[in-house]
């Protein structure tokens, strides 16, 4: 609500990275509502909020995995917030963001690409130095093809991810195609960590290896830039689109 010079903001949002340590908070609010020809729509705008003015509470949540940073709740409660620190103008915010998010998607499926090739590689030494019934467990197709469906993935990702770069530096990405990058790569890193655990037998469940921790610090990533099943409608919507008879 605009009060003279200053925005008073109310609202909560759970899962914010870091929140804990920054000194400002990059937050969207909806600052009215606008008639255009497809109804009524919200009026998004993105405010630099200093984290120490009065009204904001900022309060850590436990993670399954990712156990090197904290994700916050965070409430506002009749923060007043200049006008002058809006980001951009009045009603740009879903812009600002719409840029975040999309190279979000594919740095994403980036971070994968390396997590899983370390996954891999920790998986193949295991392979080749475990020995079961007289031979290292390489040997055995059970174990070997798993290593390579890994391979398979991870090629097939950072294929992804070049595109998907390329595609933001020339400013011509879609959305349809970040979706597709992030949801490939996500539930590729489910895949190869997966298996990488199961290369290594009861030791994948240890401390002794860091796979546990990877196969756990992994699972998230199919949720919080926006979760599989959100990917998929973006990406089916816009096939059903195109093929519109
Ligand atoms: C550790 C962590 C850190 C995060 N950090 C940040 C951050 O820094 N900043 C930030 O803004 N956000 C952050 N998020 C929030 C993240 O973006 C959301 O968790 C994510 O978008 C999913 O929203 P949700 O948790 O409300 O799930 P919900 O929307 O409640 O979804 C629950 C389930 O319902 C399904 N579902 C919901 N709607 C549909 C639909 N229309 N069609 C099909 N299925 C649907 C979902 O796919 C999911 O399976 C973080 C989340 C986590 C877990």
């Amino acid at each position: 609500m605009r009060d003279g010079d200053d925005y008073i903001i109310n609202g909560e949002k759970i899962f914010i990275t870091m929140a804990m340590v920054a000194d400002f908070i990059i937050l969207f609010a909806v600052t009215g509502v606008d008639d255009t020809p497809k109804g009524p729509r919200k009026r998004i705008t993105c405010f630099l909020v200093d984290k120490d003015l009065p009204g904001v509470t900022v309060s850590p949540l436990a993670l399954l995995g990712n156990r090197g940073f904290k994700s916050c709740s965070i409430a506002l409660e009749d923060v007043r917030v200049p006008a002058k620190n809006i980001l951009g103008e009045e009603g740009g915010g879903f812009n600002i963001a719409k840029n975040w998010i999309f190279s979000g998607r594919v740095m994403l499926a980036a971070n994968m690409v390396g997590l899983a090739e370390r996954a891999m590689e920790i998986a193949a030494t295991y392979a080749n130095t475990r020995r079961a019934f007289g031979k290292t467990i390489g040997a055995f197709q059970g174990t070997s093809f798993k290593l390579a469906d890994m391979a398979v993935d991870i090629q097939a990702t950072k294929l992804l991810v070049l595109d998907g770069a390329a595609k933001m530096e020339a400013g011509t990405i879609t959305q349809r195609e970040a979706s597709i990058v992030n949801l490939f790569g996500s539930e590729m890193a489910g895949r190869v960590t997966d298996n990488a655990l199961q290369v290594l037998g009861g030791m994948g469940v240890t401390k002794e290896w860091p796979i546990e921790r990877m196969w756990r610090d992994v699972r998230v990533e199919r949720i919080w830039e926006g979760t599989s099943e959100i990917h998929r409608d973006i990406i089916s919507k816009d096939v059903l689109r195109e093929f519109a008879v």
